[in-house]
């Protein structure tokens, strides 16, 4: 078979940060490979944009990286989706310890998540597969417990940090990483954050860079001069519909 066969398409759903503008929704992936499809960070107007791409009759998992509302509040009204149609197959939803709790609170209703979803707690170095792509999660620094994901099919590699400051755990997460996305949250130095600079630090031997949810107030262009102003490697930002194929 032919090593140059895409083995996974990334499409960025939104990246906007903290809270959604207009056709700028929060921070939500679609990771697709060989008929698998998994939503990555649920942030509010992303459900919207995912439609774009996928039904949802063929979303296979949900990964939540943490219970900030820019990163799951379109949960809440994936749940309603799936609450509301017998058809829908249930997809696996991945989130942090407590998640269900969080999801039955804001719906009033005990036992809600498990009823619509299959249930799976996240933890540190945690692998699985959904269909052919294997799953790592990472644990990140930020404020709240939070995973970043390693996702690799066929070889090829896509690696998101989720919201953190710099770690350890950064630097493994994204090691020959196809593709690393990475928040750059801060403009200034901060410790659940980072900075343009701290991320083109943090690269490694990554093959490219995808800067997502940028501090509010840090122009595009900006976060991209001063990410090559440390590091060589390719770099985009993220932005709704953007796509890579790996
Ligand atoms: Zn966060």
């Amino acid at each position: 078979m032919s090593t140059t066969t895409p083995a996974m398409t990334l499409t960025v759903l939104g990246a906007a940060t903290p809270f959604p503008k207009p056709d700028e929704p929060c921070s939500g992936f679609l990771l697709q490979a060989d008929g698998t499809s998994i939503w990555i960070d649920a942030g509010s107007g992303t459900l919207a944009e995912l439609q774009r791409h996928v039904p949802l009759a063929a979303v296979d998992a949900i990964w939540i990286s943490h219970l900030h509302p820019d990163h799951w509040a379109d949960l809440l009204a994936a749940w309603n989706a799936y609450a509301n149609d017998d058809a829908l197959p249930r997809p696996t939803v991945f989130g942090p310890p407590g998640w269900t709790h969080r999801l039955d609170s804001a719906l009033g209703q005990h036992g809600a998540a498990a009823k619509v979803f299959e249930v799976v707690e996240l933890g540190d170095r945690l692998k699985t597969m959904v269909g052919p792509i294997e799953l790592q999660a990472f644990a990140m620094h930020h404020s709240v417990p939070t995973f970043g994901v390693r996702a690799e099919a066929s070889g090829r590699v896509m690696a998101y940090s989720a919201d953190t400051g710099p770690c350890k755990a950064l630097i493994e997460l994204g090691q020959g990483a196809d593709v690393l996305v990475m928040e750059a949250g801060a403009s200034e130095p901060s410790e659940f954050h980072c900075t343009p600079e701290e991320v083109a630090r943090t690269v490694g031997n990554a093959a490219r860079v995808l800067l997502t949810h940028l501090a509010p107030g840090l122009e595009t262009d900006v976060a991209v001069a001063r990410f090559q102003a440390v590091s060589p490697v390719l770099v985009d930002v993220a932005s709704v519909g953007f796509q890579l194929t790996l």
